[in-house]
């Protein structure tokens, strides 16, 4: 095994979790229909199942309809597969691994429901904080508390931000940070907290200039979460407590 080939499966499990975020809210089974362009609803063919290549070999578009196909399918399968090759090289098969691969998978299926619907399905975010949670119970890089403060600061944070927005971040992004806080802890919940904030807005700016804010005017923030607290897990984790003493 190495770092390629892992990245090769996490773009598969990415594939695989986006077409979880996108049929969970509708209560669509896993199997049936099979893969099909929301355009014309032809069935797609094993090559264009390909995980980020089908998208790029077609440019975003379906090839009978033309139908555009959204960017972030392959930009999330890239970032499952990114998170699995970085993994592999810190942990290879350690717990540290086997939680990037369920933390992946979650925030991958919450980032394509989030886009796609505006909304994060409760059953994905429980998903997300049981799995993590049943780990920590024996795996803790930093001390139990930190973990433990993480969680009650971070849902404490985002239901006061959700006050202060009037409604504009959703419940699910208050439950999403009971799994942020037991996955990278109390520094890197709060630094998660900043990039998805900075990222956010970014996003948001982005989305206003060029015309293309949803008609609710609200930003997907599970997204900009779920690329800030991946990076704080695989990286800044282990940083913080090296060189800042705290955690
Ligand atoms: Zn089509």
């Amino acid at each position: 095994m190495n770092a390629g080939w892992m990245g090769v499966y996490g773009a598969v499990w990415g594939s695989f979790a986006v077409l979880v975020g996108v049929r969970i809210p509708q209560g669509q089974s896993m199997v049936r229909p099979p893969s099909h362009c929301d355009g014309c609803g032809r069935a797609l063919n094993w090559h264009e199942l390909i995980p980020v290549l089908s998208w790029v070999l077609v440019r975003g578009r379906c090839r009978t309809c033309g139908a555009r196909i959204p960017f972030w399918y392959p930009a999330i399968e890239l970032g499952a597969g990114l998170a699995f090759a970085l993994a592999w090289v810190q942990w290879h098969w350690g717990w540290g691994f086997w939680l990037a691969v369920w933390a992946s998978g979650v925030l991958a299926a919450l980032s394509a429901a989030d886009l796609r619907y505006h909304r994060l399905p409760d059953l994905l975010v429980w998903s997300g904080v049981v799995g993590v949670a049943a780990v920590r119970l024996f795996y803790r890089p930093l001390p139990w508390w930190s973990y433990l403060v993480a969680t009650l600061a971070g849902m404490g944070l985002l239901a006061l931000l959700r006050v202060a927005s009037r409604g504009g971040m959703g419940l699910g992004d208050v439950k999403l940070f009971a799994m942020i806080g037991l996955l990278t802890g109390l520094s890197g919940m709060l630094l998660t907290l900043i990039l998805a904030s900075v990222m956010g807005s970014l996003a948001g700016l982005a989305a206003a200039t060029t015309g293309r804010l949803a008609p609710d005017h609200r930003i997907p923030f599970g997204p900009a979460v779920a690329v800030a607290a991946m990076g704080v897990y695989l990286y800044a984790t282990p940083w913080i407590g090296r060189y800042w003493g705290i955690h």
